[in-house]
Parts: C-alpha cells; sequence; structure tokens
C-alpha cells in the first residue's frame, strides 16, 4: 500500500457557457437555467496539507492565496487591476467550505488543514474561479483526509452532490468536459465534444457581482400594472439549449457554433457595465468568429478558428494594452496533481 500522503494537490478548469438560457426565480429565488458548460485550460490549483500544529492550536483550517506565477491573473494583479485581497481568506472562502464539507461527510475530525490556493481565473470575472476551487479543494481534501484517517475517499457521485451544495457551477467544475446545466446548473448531462475549440478571453478590470446581474435580468423581465404596481414576472421557463448546438459543439464546426452562441446574462451585464458592448463588436472585428459574455460576466470571450488565430487575437488586445489569454476546450475536471 502506497504511504499515506500529507499533502495533495489538486486542479480544476474556469468555464466559460457556450448557451445560458435564464428563467424567472422560483419561490427559493434561484432562476432556473438551461446551460452548456465547456470547461477550458486554465486551472486553478489547491493544495490541502495535513498540519497538526494548527490543530493542536485549536485551529482547523489556514488559507493561503497566491497568483500563479506567469498567468495573465499575475500580472493583472503585479499592475494593479486586480487585487487577491477579493478573495476572502475565512470562512466563506469556497475552498474553505469545501474542505469542511468533506470533513463533515467522511465524518472524521478536522486534521489541521492548511489549503494553498494558487488563482490562475480573474475573480468575479464569470469563468467560476472561485467554483473551481472549491472543486479543487474537494479532490483534494477527499484524497488526503480519507487516507489520513485510514478510510475509503468518496466517490464522484458523492463528491457532486456535496459540491451542488457549495454552488451552481462546482459541480460541472468536478465533472469538466462539455456538460448541459440544467436546475441552477446543478443536473449536468455531459454531451460529446472530441475536438478543442479555441477561445480568447479578455479579463475586465473591474468584476461584475452575479447577484447584481440576475437582480439586472429581473428588473429587466418586471411588469408594471394598471395601478403602477411593479412586480416581476414569474412562469418563464429557459429555453432548452438547441440541439444544433450540440451538433455544432460535437462536429467540432467554430463556424456552425458560432451563430449559435447565447447568453441571456450578456445584457443585464452590458447595461451594468455598457463599454462590455463595444469590446464584443471590436474582438469580431479583429477576426474573431463570434463573441460574448462569459456567464454573469465581465469577462468577453472570442471563439476563433485555431491555436493560431487565438494568439493572433490575443496579440491585437495586448498590443492595445488590454489583458487577454488564448484558451482551449474541453478539458478534464477537477483532478489529483499530486500526492506527498
Ligand atoms: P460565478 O460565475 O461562478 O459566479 P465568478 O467567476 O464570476 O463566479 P468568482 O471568481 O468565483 O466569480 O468570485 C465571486 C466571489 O466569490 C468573489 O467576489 C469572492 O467574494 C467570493 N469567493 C469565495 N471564494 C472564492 C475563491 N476561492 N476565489 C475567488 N473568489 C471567491
Amino acid at each position: 500500500m502506497s504511504p499515506t500522503p500529507t499533502r495533495v494537490r489538486a486542479s480544476a478548469p474556469a468555464k466559460t457557457n457556450l448557451v445560458l438560457h435564464v428563467g424567472s426565480p422560483t419561490l427559493d429565488g434561484y432562476h432556473p437555467l438551461e446551460t452548456l458548460f465547456v470547461a477550458v485550460d486554465l486551472r486553478e490549483t489547491v493544495t490541502a496539507a495535513v498540519n497538526p500544529a494548527l490543530a493542536r492550536r485549536g485551529v482547523g483550517i489556514r488559507i493561503t492565496v497566491e497568483a500563479e506565477r506567469g498567468s495573465e491573473y499575475a500580472r493583472m494583479v503585479s499592475e494593479g487591476t486586480a487585487r487577491l485581497s477579493d478573495v476572502p481568506l475565512d470562512g466563506t472562502n469556497l475552498a474553505v467550505k469545501a474542505a469542511l464539507a468533506v470533513c463533515e461527510a467522511l465524518d472524521v475530525p478536522m486534521p489541521g488543514l492548511e489549503l494553498h490556493v494558487r488563482k490562475a481565473v480573474p475573480v468575479a470575472g464569470g469563468m467560476g474561479g472561485g467554483s473551481a476551487d472549491a472543486a479543487a479543494a474537494l479532490v483534494a481534501v477527499n484524497h488526503l483526509v480519507a487516507r489520513h484517517a485510514g478510510i475509503a475517499p468518496m466517490d464522484t457521485d458523492e463528491l457532486l452532490r456535496l459540491g451542488a451544495g457549495l454552488g451552481a457551477d462546482v459541480p460541472f467544475m468536478l465533472l469538466g468536459g462539455a456538460a448541459i446545466g440544467r436546475g441552477t446548473g446543478t443536473e449536468l448531462e455531459s454531451v460529446a465534444a472530441e475536438e478543442q475549440l479555441h477561445f480568447v478571453f479578455v479579463p475586465q478590470d473591474q468584476g461584475l457581482s452575479t447577484p447584481a446581474v440576475y437582480r439586472q435580468w429581473d428588473a429587466n423581465h418586471t411588469v408594471t400594472n394598471a395601478s403602477t404596481r411593479s412586480a416581476p414576472r414569474t412562469g418563464i421557463a429557459p429555453d432548452p439549449v438547441p440541439t444544433a448546438v450540440l451538433t455544432a459543439l460535437a462536429d467540432a464546426d467554430p463556424d456552425a457554433l458560432a451563430a449559435r452562441i447565447r447568453n441571456d446574462l450578456q445584457g443585464p451585464a452590458i447595461q451594468l457595465l455598457p463599454e462590455l458592448e463595444g469590446l464584443l463588436n471590436h474582438g469580431v472585428e479583429l477576426g474573431a468568429l463570434a463573441g460574448w459574455v462569459s456567464g454573469s460576466g465581465p469577462t468577453v470571450c472570442f471563439l476563433v478558428r485555431s491555436r493560431d488565430a487565438a494568439r493572433r487575437l490575443v496579440l491585437d488586445f495586448v498590443r492595445e494594452h488590454r489583458h487577454a489569454l488564448a484558451v482551449a476546450g474541453p478539458v478534464p475536471g477537477a483532478r489529483v496533481e499530486s500526492r506527498e
């Protein structure tokens, strides 16, 4: 049997949504979605280590965060256009929540955990960076703590269930690849996508709060009755993900896909950050096949025909003093990278 690890490193991908259809909120306040996720090769890394000294001092978890060296996010942090301090270092950090959820589900006492998060995904960008941290932490802590306690780690289904309790995007970050998400996005159906698609992501200096974007969607779907009282419209079901999109994805046909990308949160995101609209048009003028806002934004994504086209578009944006990254997907979901 392999020796008990004291440190496990796991990674999880960022995502974009090629389709994001939104319905009116249900009684519990959640908007039902029909979305098509694609995981991309921009990965967050979480290292979990057992530190008995922490437990002796009564500290359950200590979390530290850094920007991945050499990443675009690290450049944004070093020039002051992004702040690492936007990442909470307390119990609200999704990686901490994930670690606690694992120990509770395994029914083992917290052994004293160090979590170190290496971020490559800009914060509050609509690429699910926090959810990727949660997924990577679920995988790392599951392996570490189960081995430490001498019990079997949880299986993927169990982690998917825990992930759904942490955030709508977390199960997809565990699964990776390409998948339709229903409900709040946690009911997943993997879809075929053998070949890589190429994208350029243009993160913004300013984040957008996901709840604020949904509030804007609500405001756009509010009806005013005769007595001038406003009420949100109810009963709007999200349109299903069209079969033509899935066919284009399965065929890795970027031209067919480009015509069918749609995000219902793009309008609300542009209302909150109007400059996004000019950027979307500009990317297409520079040769992208399509541009859209990623999730709840404000990162803008462009679909291009090849890796070379992605590199060229990145250079065009960099010449204009913007941050831009060439990424490809689909890629695998959260996975263990190393154990020591
Ligand atoms: P989503 O599209 O899933 O809402 P996002 O990519 O727009 O997410 P995140 O980077 O996940 O945004 O961050 C959203 C907020 O979550 C942050 O402003 C921060 O307060 C909080 N947060 C909690 N844990 C983390 C984490 N590990 N990394 C980044 N932000 C986190």
